[in-house]
């Protein structure tokens, strides 16, 4: 392909593009097809001589499209959101085109300072102490894992990377049972071991792990001869919205010597609004290490993690290596490579950059609000039909339901809401029962759209039952 096939087919798209999110609407939310449909419909070998790009389009929105689950439909209220603001969505196109891959500062400076620059206007606009600096991850269980690696290189004297953990005893982290499961498989792959994450059960109206609690694990801990390494809180836990009470845990994990990580990963892009601040977040600059996700609820393109450090120097201790062909020549500058598990590093910042300046704080801070409000109104009314039970209360704009019947009645209402296609929520479990969870935060959702839920619940619960 030339340069000038290239702009053709990059305008095509655009124009596509921008089609395609004007009628989203019109579309069924979720991906009305069955394992194996998309696959059959493709060769199973690659071509031998090329092929016109205008046939590979096509076959991309004949076969491709109708495989795809909508997340930015503005009706999607299921998971958590992977929101994609159009501004980001421009700064992706240009570190596509860019093409640069930013592991060291010389490799490409700007990426690297403008990351640097990103992660303090976020930490300014989340309220963090100035100390925080941080690095963009892809994810935040890649952030977790790094804290997770940290808290057992601190814990072993920085020796487990030289020489591994036989002889080392039980280290221990502990957590709630809220937790998102990419905490257990940071302690299964870190060498912790899931036997060695300690959960406490997540109680109350925040479902937060209880401080008198954890103080009594870390003791018996203590008093049968392991070793307590780590703390991992919750700020907005995947199931119901669990927040622990971060000021209680951390005066517990200090007194303990523990190395502390929060996982904000949804709920971080709340923390904006200074008044969400005030009621959730008291506390949260005592924390070695907290990870937020820009790419859910804010609105920057899917992949972008930031993770916070308070002090970079044990989780640099814990992965910087530097064999000879990546050494640069003594310049003081930062190499984030050297603060992840990749060496390779995308231009993630650039579409935080587009993004803020696009909305401004407020801009983004309206969304929030908005969402938290609809959340709350939808919530009463879906307390109100018939026989229905709100299971969570709202947490930002997370709550969950049941409709009369068993768990397996909950599964076909579900099920049947997303065949219906006009929403998309997804199914969780609180306290042994089957729930079903509304999260509102996709990036143009309107209120209509939002209460479009009690309607299709309605119509779906009166075909099913
Ligand atoms: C989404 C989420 C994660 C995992 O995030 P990834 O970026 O997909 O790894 C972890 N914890 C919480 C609370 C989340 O909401």
């Amino acid at each position: 392909m030339d340069w000038d096939d290239f702009s053709l087919w990059s305008k095509r798209i655009a124009d596509w593009g921008a089609q395609y999110h004007k009628t989203l609407r019109q579309r069924p939310v979720r991906a009305q097809t069955v394992p194996g449909a998309i696959a059959a419909q493709l060769p199973g070998g690659p071509p031998v001589k090329p092929e016109p790009m205008a046939d590979i389009l096509s076959d991309f929105e004949d076969i491709v499209m109708p495989g795809m689950t909508h997340w930015q439909h503005p009706r999607f209220f299921a998971y958590f959101p992977a929101n994609a603001a159009p501004p980001s969505m421009l700064a992706e196109q240009l570190v596509n085109t860019v093409a640069a891959q930013c592991m060291l500062w010389q490799t490409s400076p700007a990426a690297t300072e403008v990351e640097g620059l990103m992660i303090d206007w976020m930490r300014q606009a989340l309220g963090l102490d100035a100390g925080f600096t941080g690095v963009i991850q892809d994810s935040a269980s890649s952030a977790t894992l790094s804290a997770v690696l940290t808290m057992r290189e601190r814990a072993t004297g920085y020796t487990g990377n030289r020489a591994g953990l036989s002889g080392k005893g039980h280290l221990r982290i502990y957590c709630s049972d809220q937790v998102h499961s990419s905490i257990d498989r940071a302690a299964w792959v870190a060498g912790i071991g899931q036997d060695n994450l300690v959960k406490i059960a997540g109680t109350g109206p925040r479902y937060a792990m209880d401080a008198g609690a954890l103080d009594r694990a870390i003791r018996a801990d203590l008093d049968a001869g392991h070793t307590p390494a780590g703390l991992i809180a919750i700020t907005g836990g995947t199931g119901v919205g669990a927040c622990d009470d971060l000021a209680a845990v951390l005066r517990v994990a200090l007194a303990h010597g523990l190395y502390t990580h929060l996982d904000a990963a949804w709920a971080g892009s709340a923390m904006i609004c200074p008044e969400i601040r005030a009621k959730f977040w008291r506390g949260v600059d005592g924390f070695d290490s907290i990870v937020f996700n820009p790419h859910k609820w804010l609105g920057a393109q899917f992949d972008c993690s930031i993770q916070f450090l308070r002090d970079a120097a044990p989780q640099l201790n814990t992965l910087k290596i530097e064999p000879e062909y990546l050494k640069t020549s003594g310049d003081v500058v930062t190499n984030y490579s050297e603060w992840t598990i990749p060496l390779g590093r995308r231009f993630r910042a650039l579409k935080l950059w587009f993004l803020i300046r696009a909305y401004g704080l407020e801009g983004l801070q309206a969304r929030i609000r908005n969402h938290i409000n609809w959340a709350e109104e939808l919530c009463e009314k879906l307390r109100a039909l018939p026989g229905f039970e709100i299971t969570s209360e709202p947490i930002f704009s997370l709550f969950s339901f049941r409709c009369p019947g068993d768990d397996a009645m909950q599964q076909r209402l579900v099920d049947a809401i997303n065949d219906d296609g006009r929403i998309y929520l997804t199914q969780g479990a609180l306290a042994g029962r089957r729930i079903i969870r509304v999260q509102v935060g996709q990036f143009d959702c309107t209120r209509e759209d939002v209460m479009m839920v009690k309607t299709v619940v309605r119509d779906i619960w009166e075909k099913v039952q």
